[in-house]
């Protein structure tokens, strides 16, 4: 299959399970995660129309689309992966959306940063659902003072909330979760869903799926 036909066909699962559960399909945005795939596969993805992409370092991400930037003035690019402070002027000039603010000397910094820049990024919270030790984002407990101080302390433009279930459960009780904190806190977007399990995301609300291995094979470690 090829990349222009993976899209495809994620595109119609996106449309069928929206109908499924009486959402509007264009309420679902497909990020095509592009880590560790090759220059002409990403290429290919931009020639079959695609426009969001989803990376999850800084520094591939740059080497990735730098040079697309300029010519496609509708490219979106969300950061999806860990980010450490010392990567923030970088992130907030290449990149579009943010998913992964998860403590709050990243919050702070990403505050500063776009005020110099000038560059209000929507941003997304990490919220480590299912407690576990070695994954990144906010711990459930911490969440209701995290998104305060993030809003009125930092002034960030908090849209939505993200998450990664553990690989080894069934991730319905976790996208349920993060639905119920979404909606707890007024928050609209739900960034959860990748090859394996976007459609149940979607069932449970997802706003944005990361679906990488689905589109583009199996990655270049
Ligand atoms: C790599 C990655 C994905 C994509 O995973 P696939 O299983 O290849 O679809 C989604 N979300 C995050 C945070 C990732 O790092």
């Amino acid at each position: 299959m090829s990349i222009s036909e993976n899209i495809k066909t994620i595109q119609n699962n996106i449309t069928k399970q929206c109908q499924a559960w009486d959402r509007d399909p264009a309420s679902v945005d497909l990020l095509a995660v592009s880590k560790r795939q090759p220059p002409e596969k990403i290429e290919e993805a931009l020639r079959a129309g695609h426009r969001i992409f989803g990376e999850n370092k800084v520094q591939e991400a740059q080497d990735h689309w730098r040079e697309h930037r300029a010519h496609y003035p509708d490219l979106k690019l969300h950061l999806i992966g860990p980010l450490q402070t010392n990567k923030v002027r970088d992130a907030v000039a290449l990149f579009d959306v943010i998913h992964s603010v998860d403590r709050e000397k990243l919050a702070t910094k990403l505050s500063t940063e776009m005020e110099k820049q000038g560059r209000a990024l929507p941003c997304f919270i990490q919220v480590n659902i299912g407690e576990e030790d070695q994954k990144s984002g906010i711990m459930p407990q911490d969440l209701d003072s995290f998104i305060s101080y993030c809003r009125e302390d930092c002034g960030l433009n908090i849209v939505g909330l993200m998450c990664i279930p553990p690989f080894d459960e069934p991730p319905a009780l976790y996208f349920g979760l993060l639905k119920k904190m979404a909606d707890q806190h007024g928050l609209k977007q739900l960034s959860m869903g990748m090859s394996a399990d976007y459609e149940r995301a979607i069932a449970l609300g997802a706003t944005h799926i990361r679906v990488g291995t689905d589109i583009f094979g199996a990655r270049h470690d």
